[in-house]
C-alpha cells in the first residue's frame, strides 16, 4: 500500500486555504517527496510528519512554487544531523541552483546528495516523463514491484506445507518434493503492483496519457476551471485533467495546483465529473492510501 499525503494543494502563491505544492508518498521503509513548495517543512513540522528520514526529492520544474522549500529543507536535515545519502531527481538546473544556494548561505551537507534520473529500492521504482508545460519540465510516476504471492490453495491441495519448500517455490525456485517436480511458476500468483503518477504543471499532454495508463491514483494539474489562460500558462483547466483520466483509464483522479481564485471545490469536482466519474479534489494534509 501506498500513502499519499498531499501536503500542499495549492499553485503559484499560497493562499488562505491551500499550501505551495508538496506531495509526500510512504511505503513500508520508503518515503519521497515530490515538488517542495515554500514552506514545505513547516508543514511536516506542524501534522507530526517526519522530513529527515526521506529516501527521495523528486521536483518537476524551476518555477519557485515547486522548488523554493527545498534549501530550507535539506539546511534541516543537516541540522537534524542527517547521515543518509539523499536521492534527488529533478530538471538539470536543480543541482547547480542547491548548490549556489548553499553556498551563498554557508551551508554544506555533511550527507551525499546523489543526482539520479531513476530510482529503485524498497520494492519501489520512480520514474520520469517529459510533460507539457512553459519551461522544462517532468512528471513521475511511482510503482511497486510486482508482488509475488503463493498459490496456498493448490498447494494445500497436493499436502505441501513444508515452510522450506514454500520459500523456495515463491523465491522462484522449481523444488523436488516427495519424488514429483513442483514449477515455481504454477504455485504462485503474480500480481502488478500499484502505479502513482504526479504530473506537476503541465498542459494536457499524451505522455501523461502513456505514463498514467491503469494508474492507482492520477494527480493532474488542474488550475482552472474554464480558463483560456490555461494555454497562456502551461496548465490545465479540469475538463482537461479529466480527459486525460479517461483516456489512460486510471482508478483515481486527484485535482490538484488549484488556483486561489476558487474558494470552493465543489464546481471543480463537478466539472471534471461530467468527463469522469472517479475524482476528487483533496485539501492540504489529507491523504489516500492506494491498494
Ligand atoms: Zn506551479
Ligand atoms: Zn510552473
Amino acid at each position: 500500500m501506498i500513502k499519499v499525503y498531499f501536503l500542499g494543494t495549492g499553485g503559484g502563491m499560497p493562499s488562505k486555504n491551500r499550501r505551495l505544492p508538496a506531495f509526500l508518498m510512504k511505503r513500508e521503509g520508503f518515503s519521497a517527496l515530490f515538488d517542495c513548495g515554500e514552506g514545505t517543512q513547516y508543514t511536516f513540522t506542524e501534522y507530526g510528519l517526519s522530513s529527515v528520514s526521506l529516501d527521495l526529492i523528486g521536483i518537476t520544474h524551476m518555477h519557485g512554487d515547486h522548488v523554493l522549500g527545498l534549501i530550507g529543507l535539506i539546511e534541516s536535515m543537516g541540522m537534524l544531523d542527517r547521515k543518509k545519502p539523499l536521492n534527488i531527481m529533478g530538471p538539470k538546473r536543480l543541482k547547480e541552483f542547491l548548490y549556489a544556494s548553499f553556498e551563498m548561505s554557508h551551508f554544506r551537507p555533511k550527507f551525499e546528495l546523489r543526482f539520479i534520473d531513476e530510482y529503485k529500492g524498497n520494492g519501489i521504482r520512480v520514474k520520469k516523463f517529459e510533460t507539457c508545460h512553459t519551461v522544462t519540465s517532468q512528471g513521475y510516476i511511482l510503482e511497486e514491484e510486482e508482488k509475488v504471492n503463493l498459490d496456498i490453495d493448490r498447494l494445500k491441495a497436493i499436502g505441501v506445507n513444508d515452510w522450506n519448500v514454500l520459500r523456495k517455490i515463491k523465491g522462484g525456485e522449481d523444488v523436488t518434493y516427495e519424488g514429483r517436480i513442483l514449477h515455481h511458476e504454477d504455485y504462485i500468483i503474480k500480481r502488478s503492483g500499484s502505479k502513482v503518477v504526479y504530473t506537476g504543471d503541465t498542459r494536457p499532454c499524451e505522455n501523461t496519457v502513456n505514463a498514467s495508463k491503469d494508474a492507482a491514483l492520477l494527480i493532474h494539474d488542474s488550475t482552472f476551471l474554464d480558463e483560456p489562460s490555461a494555454l497562456t500558462y502551461g496548465h490545465s483547466n479540469v475538463s482537461e485533467a479529466a480527459t486525460i483520466a479517461q483516456q489512460s483509464n486510471v482508478n483515481l483522479l486527484a485535482l490538484t495546483h488549484i488556483s486561489a481564485r476558487y474558494p470552493e471545490p465543489e464546481p471543480l469536482i463537478q466539472a471534471a465529473k461530467k468527463i469522469f466519474p472517479r475524482v476528487t479534489l483533496p485539501n492540504d494534509l489529507s491523504f489516500i492510501n492506494v491498494e
